[in-house]
């Protein structure tokens, strides 16, 4: 058959990214994520202003900038793992006419836990890597492991903002799990264990969508 069609829910924290970049080691599709398109183009003037003070500030972006993105992005990719899209209704519905998909996945996290991983979080400024400062710890403090880049926090990972991410997200977002759950095509996954054993539960359940 051709490349799967993932979409990867879950709130900011719960690992998503993480778990994106073995799926697309594992079943190269590829990554399709609305976070990083956005963290590249900050600056980029629309008729709403930069996406910049939207994500700085925690809110979510128009959604005629990001749907235009995910659009372009899907079009030209055969299989697509989807990552931080859709995150409220009305982009539900838009990808609705986009796309079919294999399997909805939905990293379950609790609140406090997420707290914890985002506001710990250091992410390499050259090559993207993640770290954190209590559970992921580099060789060296402050250097990526992979490409010797200065480990950062995202602007957007201090306490305040991430507090508000998680009230945009069980606003906005948590409508979504539901719209998925009660179409029947939501697989829930327990995010909460080590990297390796979210994956073995992931893996399982796209082969299983396959
Ligand atoms: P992320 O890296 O997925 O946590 O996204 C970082 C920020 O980018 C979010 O807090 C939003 O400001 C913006 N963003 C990412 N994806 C979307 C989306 N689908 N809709 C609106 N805003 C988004």
């Amino acid at each position: 058959m051709s490349q799967p069609h993932i979409l990867l829910l879950g709130a900011p924290g719960a690992g998503k990214g993480t778990q994106s970049s073995r799926i697309v080691e594992a079943f190269d599709v590829e990554h399709v994520t609305t976070g990083d398109a956005l963290r590249a183009n900050k600056d980029m003037e629309t008729e709403y202003g930069t996406p910049r003070s939207f994500m700085e500030a925690g809110e979510l972006v128009p959604d005629p900038v990001v749907n235009a993105i995910v659009e372009e992005a899907l079009t030209s990719a055969d299989g697509f793992v989807l990552d931080g899209y859709p995150r409220n209704l009305e982009q539900a519905e838009e990808l609705d006419g986009m796309t079919d998909l294999d399997l909805v996945a939905y990293l379950n996290v609790a609140e406090e836990e997420l707290v914890e991983r985002l506001t710990g979080r250091r992410v390499c400024s050259e090559c993207g890597t993640n770290f954190h400062i209590k559970f992921n710890q580099p060789a060296v403090q402050g250097v990526c492991d992979e490409c010797g880049g200065d480990l950062i926090q995202r602007d957007d990972d201090t306490e305040e903002t991430v507090r508000e991410r998680l009230r945009v997200f069980r606003e906005n977002t948590e409508p979504v799990i539901e719209f998925y759950r009660e179409r029947g095509q939501l697989v829930e996954i327990d995010g909460e264990g080590t990297p390796d054993e979210v994956w073995g539960k992931l893996k399982t359940a796209i082969e299983a969508a396959q």
